[in-house]
């Protein structure tokens, strides 16, 4: 008796130190799982241990623990330009004056959490200083939000010498900054025209590749996008005026482009009275955004149509726009003409790359965080499906499970 007792101790040590370090599978099972390359399952089930993807497999094989039947599971979506921190005020208006740091660090808190809502696990954030608090906060792991990428602070024609932009790039890298977000062009109301010099641009780039950080410009006309490659930045942003000689040059010299057609512009339209005569946010400059939406849809034909042309997905959302950033997909569809699982890959595997970050995150394969989402529909058939987030999983832990299950009762994780 002693004996096997003592046996039966023995057996069970092992199972109980595994127990402990390594968590139990957690298994995601559903009609169609889009893999973020370009790949799609179908009745396939992805196996998520702790913080990571094990496993993605086909079939209807194994226990489940999310049972998501009819629904699509896609990796979790990302946006490469997003403004956390623009938030409308107590009286219902845009506020371009801070509050207190309180006040604006609880406002950038409610916009990353409807962000991570709509489906998106990492954004990327352009100058906000504030970002460095959240997205140290949202990494600890008990507040809800995407994973935040930071410039930080910006860079424009005002920043100096081409010496003084290098100091300030070396400050942005000791600062903790993951991204340098450059103004080389006017807004489209000036026409986009160029505002850095050359030299200025050479130094603000060339001193970010030598730190190994990232370059993201805001760049709207042709010369100005130009200069930027020339200077051998990494992103351009927005690009309304972008031609099909320019679009054709980012394509050759390996330059990623994120234009902004489906939620920017969109959203100061939809939400004119409440930016009106605040800023430059005047009647003119409203003219002005309802031609650049005619812009945007001939830009984007364009650029979709250009061979080999690194399209990321961002949104550049703002006030009112947080929790809207997947219409940017749908955009992509309905007026540039991108094919459904182009438009997924750029949302996915595409932003990864440009963030640096295709080894960890964009795709579902084993190995990667375990960030995906599920939605309502079949994306490649109606692509406004991406609108309809009804699961969210973050680095393995569940956030959001509204969907209901096959008996009709509402999924609790
Ligand atoms: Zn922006």
């Amino acid at each position: 008796m002693r004996i096997r007792l003592a046996l039966l101790f023995i057996a069970l040590v092992p199972a109980a130190i595994a127990a402990q370090t390594t968590p139990a599978a957690v298994r995601i099972r559903a009609a169609r799982v889009i893999d973020g390359t370009g790949k799609v399952l179908s009745n396939a089930t992805v196996v998520v241990s702790g913080s990571k993807i094990t496993a993605v497999e086909s079939g209807n094989s194994g226990a489940v623990t999310y049972d998501l039947g009819r629904l699509t599971v896609l990796p979790g979506l990302i946006d490469v330009h997003a403004h956390l921190g623009w938030h409308f005020g107590p009286d219902g208006r845009y506020a371009n004056r801070p509050g207190t740091p309180a006040e604006e660090i609880l406002y950038s808190a409610e916009n990353a959490y409807v962000t991570l809502m709509a489906g998106f696990t990492t954004i990327q954030s352009p100058g906000q200083a504030n970002d460095v608090e959240l997205r140290a906060a949202i990494a600890r792991g008990i507040f809800p939000g995407p994973r935040v990428l930071t410039s930080i602070r910006v860079l424009n024609e005002n920043s100096g010498t081409p010496d003084e932009i290098r100091d300030k790039v070396r400050q942005l890298k000791k600062d903790g900054a993951d991204v340098v977000k450059i103004f080389a062009s006017a807004s489209i109301r000036d026409g986009g025209k160029q505002t850095m010099t050359d030299a200025q641009l050479n130094a603000a780039c060339g001193e970010a590749k030598a730190q190994g950080l990232r370059t993201m410009v805001h760049a709207h006309s042709p010369e100005s996008i130009r200069a930027s490659v020339n200077a051998g930045c990494d992103q351009i942003e927005h690009g309304v005026f972008a031609d099909p000689p320019t679009l054709k040059l980012m394509a050759d010299r390996g330059v990623y482009f994120d234009p902004n057609v489906g939620v920017v512009l969109q959203n100061y339209l939809r939400n004119k009275d409440r930016y009106l005569n605040i800023g430059n946010y005047t009647e003119e400059g409203f003219a002005f955004m309802e031609k650049g939406v005619k812009l945007n849809e001939a830009m984007i034909r364009n650029a979709v149509a250009t061979p080999n042309l690194k399209l990321v997905l961002g949104t550049d959302a703002v006030a009112g726009a947080h929790g809207h950033n997947a219409d940017e997909i749908v955009a992509r569809v309905r007026q540039g003409g991108q094919k459904p699982m182009d438009a997924i890959v750029s949302a996915t595997s595409m932003s990864a790359k440009s963030l640096r970050l295709e080894k960890t995150i964009g795709t579902l394969a084993a190995g990667y965080d375990a960030d995906l989402v599920a939605v309502d529909g079949d994306p490649l058939t109606d692509i406004t499906a991406v609108t309809r987030v009804v699961f969210v999983m973050k680095g393995g832990t569940v956030y959001k499970a509204t969907y209901q299950t096959a008996r009709g009762a509402p999924a609790v994780p």
